[in-house]
């Protein structure tokens, strides 16, 4: 199959969360299964500057758009996937995040970057650009890539189209006058369309017009129908239940691997376990705690935002430290919460270890040196963070909601005794309830150690590789064809798969 992922971040070219991991091992996945998948992404002045072997391939001319569109292509590098950046410099080329100034402000022209970003897809989609290439599907990602499937429904014939909601809560809405600006056609103005509660929603775009909607865990697809969690989307989720699925992310076995991960300071594997205690020492010294190989050492990684219960964790510190036990957290976000960190460590400065900010190297030796990892979300999409702990040996702690509640396994002592146990799981988003999990591992913790190993391996053989879930999305991608009368054969002449 030809297929043609868009995304606005994708790992290592550009990445503020989970979406950049899927947007660079499902591509790569998809190719090892023998299809022609392309990635297409705005073009970011570090993507340009990381992309491998990029020449400029294509022009084009793009409605709105002053400057004219240059096509990069490249390859995604650790993965030979073709990628395409979209580059625009009067939207694109300015320093900051794919979202947000180096102050972490939206950019105020984002609808009008985005959009001009769908229609380079769609040009690439239509074989419009030039590449001499007609993708039969088109998978867009998030409401960056929301008009994708709106601008190609005006086209008689068309790719089918996918589109994946990896966090609902944004949704890129904006007032009538922005809308607009964008020079879409005025009947989308309806709630049928793009209208959304008197705005114009890009996420409601991709949720109206995609043949087919998919989410990041199968809980997740659920919970995204109810009040609670669809952020207002739950009416049009609910209406079009019959095109949605839940599919588990997987993790890149190459990036998130304790065997061969070249960040860590000693690599281990079930067999050799006592090489993750390396780690720990390490981790402590990293983060400026004095070292206690028997004391249980927590982590947390991942944005200090109220969505990841960051509060929770904050609140029950101080309680925490009553105990013998260790905890570091590396994140960046909301000020406040950042604010609290450094005061918490300042307190506790042989318990709590703080580092504010980004950084890949670390959250690697995080996952790698910790006992146990806190992410008590109030809601999760599918979370990567709990997978890669698994994959680490480092017993996750999390809340039972989206993909927590289906990659984690309670441990009660039946499922301990059955070694399915992979973590401790707890209901409600409240500190007590967080704290009660939090006991029972440290319970857990404080037997002999067969019993805290038997979660440790039961976590690190449970397979998240991305192998079942990509063969997942085939299947999506020939029914969503079928639907669409298309057949892939032709567009297997020139692929470059394999
Ligand atoms: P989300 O996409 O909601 O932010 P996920 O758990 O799905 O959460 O993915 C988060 C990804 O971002 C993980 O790869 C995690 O390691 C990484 N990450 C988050 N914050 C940081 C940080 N401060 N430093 C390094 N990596 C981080």
């Amino acid at each position: 199959m030809k297929i043609l992922f868009a995304a606005s971040e994708a790992y290592p070219l550009a990445k503020t969360g989970g979406l950049a991991d899927v947007a660079a091992s499902l591509p790569a996945a998809l190719k090892r299964l023998r299809n022609d998948v392309r990635l297409i992404l705005p073009a970011y002045p570090a993507a340009k500057e990381r992309i491998e072997k990029p020449k400029t391939v294509a022009s084009l001319e793009l409605p709105g758009v002053h400057d004219t569109v240059q096509l990069i292509e490249g390859t995604l590098p650790d993965s030979s996937v073709r990628t395409y950046l979209v580059d625009i410099p009067s939207l694109f080329e300015r320093p900051g995040g794919p979202y947000a100034n180096t102050d972490g402000e939206d950019w105020s022209d984002n609808p009008a970057r985005f959009a001009a970003f769908c229609r380079a897809v769609v040009a690439v989609a239509m074989d419009r650009a030039g590449l001499d290439w007609r993708p039969c599907l088109v998978h867009g990602n998030d409401w960056q890539t929301g008009l994708v499937a709106p601008l190609l429904s005006l086209e008689p014939i068309r790719p089918a189209t996918i589109f994946t909601i990896h966090n609902l809560a944004y949704q890129g809405n904006y007032p009538w006058h922005v809308f607009n600006t964008l020079n879409l056609p005025g009947e989308w103005w309806n709630s049928e369309a793009l209208e959304f509660y008197g705005n114009f929603s890009f996420m409601k775009g991709g949720l109206m017009f995609s043949d087919w909607l998919t989410t990041v865990s199968p809980t997740y697809s659920r919970e995204i129908r109810t009040a609670e969690f669809g952020y207002g989307m739950e009416g049009v989720l609910s209406k079009r239940s019959d095109r949605l699925l839940g599919i588990l992310n997987g993790v890149d076995n190459l990036t998130w691997n304790p065997v061969r991960d070249p960040a860590l300071v000693k690599n281990y594997s079930i067999r050799n376990l006592k090489h993750k205690v390396r780690n720990k020492v390490a981790l402590l010294e990293e983060f400026g705690l004095p070292v206690d190989r028997e004391a249980l050492l927590f982590a947390y990684v991942g944005r200090l935002a109220y969505q990841k219960g960051v509060d929770l964790i904050l609140d029950i510190l101080p309680e925490l430290f009553d105990q013998p036990v260790q905890m570091v957290l590396l994140g960046s976000g909301d000020k406040g919460y950042e604010q609290r960190c450094r005061d918490l460590a300042a307190q506790y400065p042989e318990q709590f270890g703080v580092f504010i900010g980004y950084d890949e190297g670390k959250a690697h030796r995080v996952e790698a040196g910790a006992d146990s990892f806190i992410m008590p979300s109030r809601y999760e999409p599918c979370g990567l963070n709990q997978i890669y702990s698994l994959r680490y040996g480092t017993v996750p702690i999390v809340r039972h909601t989206g993909g927590l509640a289906d990659t984690v396994v309670d441990a009660t002592p039946r499922a301990i005794m059955t070694r399915t146990a992979t973590g401790f799981v707890f209901d409600d988003a409240t500190p007590a309830s967080l704290m009660g999990a939090i006991q029972r591992a440290i319970t857990c913790f404080s037997r002999p150690p067969v019993w805290w190993r038997k979660l440790v391996v039961a976590g690190m053989e449970t397979d998240f590789s991305w192998t079942v879930s990509a063969r997942d999305y085939i299947a999506l991608y020939k029914d969503a064809l079928n639907d669409q009368g298309i057949t892939p054969t032709d567009s297997e002449q020139g692929a470059d798969a394999g």
